[in-house]
């Protein structure tokens, strides 16, 4: 399938691109402000989006990130796609790039708005309800409502590192395509969240995948290098640049289910295996011990699988998650999918 014939454009790009009732001229760049409302001490929050517009038709690519204030790798990787330029003399269509949607949760060092709720499960959002919703308004409203598909980067959570990873919708197969050709070391199939931004923009049928990479408040460089590389294999797959695609990880594996192994006991927690790595069933993958030299459990992996997240706490509670493993997955070479 050709990037060509992959998407209808619903925008007409011989117009100006109009964004928050800003009109985007073709063959500028610009930066949008949003108002997405004040904090308590008067200072006005804006969300801050760029406009590419080549002024030719063809896809409009939403490029979004920082819905979770500390999932800083999702807001570098998009920060460093514009410092480097790679959405500048697109040879069609537009990018409109957004590298900090939930400017609150930013400066709070927090996942959530200032009030506790989450964005990523406010959507559809309404124009009068929390903050969370508010925002997750604009994006429905202002952005998905202009866009032909949209990629979601987001990064894993307090102290869960995620291996980096595509998630989409397996009922969507333009959302698998992009999955396949953004070239990140896993795929993983996931249903729809409810209220996600996934799943508002699925209602819109915009497809959409979601990167993950890394773990919160933590640059992560191998992340933020295959989100990077990432952008630029779907850029080029829609035609929007001609540069060739990057290299693709050399071992990709498509996960159709995954479960967490939690921890037996409270301790302090050695792991053994790390995220990307192959284990088998029964397998010695970590150690938890007590303080006081007395005990001491191996973590046993219960299913043979490929590890795409693990927790890098170094003390945790008994049934706190320890490792993601993908247990059903097939590996993926030169683009056609094998089982093994
Ligand atoms: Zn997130």
């Amino acid at each position: 399938m050709s990037g060509k014939f992959f998407i209808t454009p619903k925008t007409d790009l011989k117009k100006d691109l109009i964004l928050d009732d800003v009109a985007v001229k073709g063959g500028t760049h610009q930066i949008v402000r949003i108002n997405a409302g004040k904090l308590p001490s008067d200072n006005r929050i804006n969300v801050l989006a760029h406009v590419y517009n080549s002024g030719i038709p063809g896809p409009v690519l939403l490029i979004l990130a920082g819905v979770h204030g500390d999932e800083i790798n999702g807001i570098e990787i998009v920060r460093r796609a514009i410092e480097n330029k790679y959405f500048e003399n697109l040879k069609k269509g537009a990018v409109i790039a957004i590298p900090l949607l939930n400017v609150y949760g930013f400066i709070n060092f927090s996942r959530d708005m200032a009030d506790g709720k989450d964005v990523n499960r406010s959507f559809p959002g309404h124009l009068n309800g929390s903050l969370a919703s508010r925002i997750a308004r604009i994006v429905t409203l202002k952005l998905l409502k202009i866009t032909d598909l949209a990629i979601d980067f987001h990064t894993g959570g307090s102290e869960r590192y995620n291996f980096p990873q595509v998630r989409y919708n397996h009922a969507d197969t333009k959302s698998e395509k992009i999955a396949e050709v953004f070239g990140a070391p896993i795929l993983l199939e996931n249903s729809l969240i409810p209220n996600s931004f996934r799943k508002a923009a699925f209602d819109q049928k915009v497809p959409a995948v979601v990167f993950e990479g890394g773990e919160s408040v933590r640059l992560d460089s191998f992340s933020i290098e295959t989100g990077l590389k990432g952008i630029h294999n779907v850029m080029e797959f829609l035609e929007l640049k001609d540069e060739e695609i990057s290299s693709k990880a050399q071992s990709r594996y498509l996960v159709q289910k995954s479960t967490w192994l939690r921890s037996n006991m409270a301790g302090m927690f050695l792991w053994l295996k790390s995220s990307g790595q192959v284990v088998k069933k029964n397998e010695i993958i970590g150690v938890i011990n007590d303080p006081y030299g007395t005990k001491s459990v191996d973590v046993v992996s219960k299913t043979e699988g490929i590890i795409i997240g693990h927790n890098n706490a170094s003390v945790v509670n008994l049934g706190d998650p320890l490792f993601h493993i993908g247990s059903q997955y097939k590996v993926i070479n030169t683009g056609t999918i094998e089982k093994i």
